[in-house]
């Protein structure tokens, strides 16, 4: 239906970012590439969503160079393992600082 493809392409992810996405789930066998699974500690477990290996905010601020929606900064995971990794992600962030007044400092 129409209105369906409007919301998907409101929420900011085209089409071009879903055939990228199916062909890096192709590209991995439809596995999870974390290093859990790819580690063999766990059985892989099936991957339905697609990772960015290198967080995109580190694109933003030069951390990384390139293109973070390249097939090389990218690996199919499991929804449950995308979560952990996001975590661990956040966690290597700094913390906010906060001001005397208490309030967050912007950098
Ligand atoms: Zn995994």
């Amino acid at each position: 239906m129409a209105w369906s493809n409007i919301n998907r392409h409101a929420r900011g992810y085209g089409s071009q970012w879903e055939k990228l996405r199916l062909q890096i789930l192709e590209r991995d066998g439809h596995l999870c590439q974390c290093p859990d699974c790819k580690g063999g500690f766990l059985q892989p477990l099936p991957a339905h969503e697609v990772d960015h290996i290198k967080p995109k905010a580190w694109f933003k601020t030069g951390k990384a160079q390139g293109n973070p929606d390249d097939p090389s900064n990218l690996r199919a995971v499991n929804r449950e393992c995308h979560k952990k990794l996001t975590k661990l992600q956040k966690g290597h962030r700094p913390a906010v600082r906060v001001g005397l007044d208490g309030f967050p400092v912007e950098d």
